[in-house]
């Protein structure tokens, strides 16, 4: 077996070598970094709990300037390309300055594991600082003193763990494919119009259609070019061939529609307007929701419904599919298209919002605007970062404790400054 790729990235003077130097198990007094030194020694075989790794500074092959992206070599790209994992090294006495946010992104391009380090942590008041390096979105720091060993092993623990994991996620036979476009699953029970929408809206796009395999045994996606971008519209098989499955076999159309979510961003769930919200399409709410992925809710054969009862019905619809809180409802005729073209930008628009990224300084205004407005009974909200997107996931530095009321209270307000529209999203709470 190949042996294991652990490549360091992170700007200079982070304390990369000093790392190495650590993981080697190399007593080394005192590890200068100077900014553009080149080192000659670029890379280490460390051996821990059994399993020996390469461990490969790009330190040295960076140079000091304002655009790491353009200056760093190939030497460093093709280690990126074929590191088993990599470690972004950031320096907790400095916070997040713009080269780390440059090194985030670029260890992110490469698309292999990160682990972030965060180095210098020589007492435990630095601690609570590394959860600013939460907005890399490259996840939880790991702290560490190069220069002291203080969690040497630990890391060492903790690169082996991510190692053997990666080894495990490599033995996955189907793999996600990554084309870069927006994952849309069209779900719901049988017979409520979910083909003659799907063939209505990539007929109305008059789009370049694709038939791509899907992760799953005999499941076909259809990837279309829209003003939205690219859409894989999620095993579109059935769809497409107008042959259909036995209108009796609703467990086994269910069962479909909950494989395709799995693979989904963003769900379609597709609801006969004149039969309203059924168990099963209960079902497939409760599904979506948990899946945390957002949701666009269409009312299919809606010309079937006699104006007077509309309201009734829409009202019926909000209380059944509470789950889904409030994802947008489109009101559709597919058989003639009516209303159809609402969906792709229903869907751009949804996509975008779960994507979004709140700077952390315009974060941090809302937080002290919206606790000045109403500050809570008990505790106090110190500091916050959105750590991720997809879901935007926003995380709470508190003193005290905060109600829960006082929480949903801040997920409104939140929602509400940065549009959020109905996108999932999650607070999370670290009590300082
Ligand atoms: P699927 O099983 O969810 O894919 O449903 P289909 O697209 O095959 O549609 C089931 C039946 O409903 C077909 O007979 C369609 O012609 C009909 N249908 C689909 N959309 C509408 C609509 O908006 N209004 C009416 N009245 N019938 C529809």
């Amino acid at each position: 077996m190949k042996r294991k790729q652990v490549v360091i990235v992170g700007r200079p003077n982070v304390g990369k070598s000093s790392l190495v130097n650590r993981l080697a198990g190399r007593r080394v007094a005192v590890v200068e970094e100077h900014r553009g030194v080149t080192r000659d020694r670029k890379s280490v075989e460390v051996e821990w709990r059994g399993i020996t790794f390469d461990v490969i500074d790009t330190g040295g092959w960076t140079t000091s300037g304002d655009d790491l992206q353009s200056k760093v070599s190939q030497q460093a790209e093709t280690a990126l390309a074929a590191a088993d994992l990599v470690i972004l090294v950031v320096d907790v006495t400095t916070g997040v300055v713009d080269e780390d946010l440059q090194a985030a992104r670029w260890a992110l391009r490469s698309g292999r594991p990160i682990l972030l380090v965060a180095n210098k942590v020589d007492d435990a008041n630095h601690d609570a600082q590394s959860w600013e390096f939460l907005q890399l979105g490259v996840g939880e720091p790991f702290t560490i003193s190069a220069l002291h060993g203080r969690g040497a092993g630990d890391l060492l623990d903790a690169i082996v763990d991510r190692l053997i994991l990666a080894d495990e996620a490599d033995e996955t036979p189907l793999e996600e494919p990554d084309d870069g476009a927006l994952r849309v699953a069209i779900v719901g029970r049988p017979n409520v119009g979910k083909s003659t929408l799907f063939n209505q809206l990539i007929g109305e796009e008059r789009s370049v259609v694709h038939d791509m395999p899907g992760t799953t045994r005999d499941a076909i996606d259809t990837v279309v070019e829209t003003n939205q971008g690219l859409i894989r519209f999620i095993d579109t098989a059935g769809m497409r061939r107008r042959a259909k499955t036995e209108a009796g076999l609703e467990t086994y159309a269910v069962l479909r529609s909950l494989e395709a979510l799995d693979r989904a961003d963003i769900a379609v769930l597709v609801i006969d307007a004149t039969i309203g919200v059924t168990g099963q399409d209960q079902r497939l709410a409760e599904r979506i929701a948990g899946a945390g992925c957002p949701a666009i809710v269409v009312l299919n054969k809606w010309e079937l419904i006699p104006t007077e009862e509309r309201p009734q019905v829409l009202a019926r619809l909000g209380d059944r599919l509470a789950f889904l809180g409030s994802a947008p409802v489109i009101k559709t005729t597919a058989i003639s298209g009516r209303g159809v073209h609402k969906l792709l930008p229903a869907l751009g628009e949804a996509a975008a919002d779960y994507a979004t990224r709140v700077p952390t300084g315009v974060l941090n205004r809302a937080i002290r605007d919206l606790q000045i407005k109403q500050p809570a009974p008990t505790g106090k909200i110190r500091y916050a970062v959105q750590g991720a997107s997809e879901p935007p996931t926003f995380t709470l530095f508190v003193s005290g404790r905060l109600p829960a009321t006082y929480l949903r209270y801040v997920e409104r307000s939140l929602r509400e400054r940065f549009e959020l529209g109905s996108t999932p999203l999650k607070v999370r709470v670290r009590i300082d």
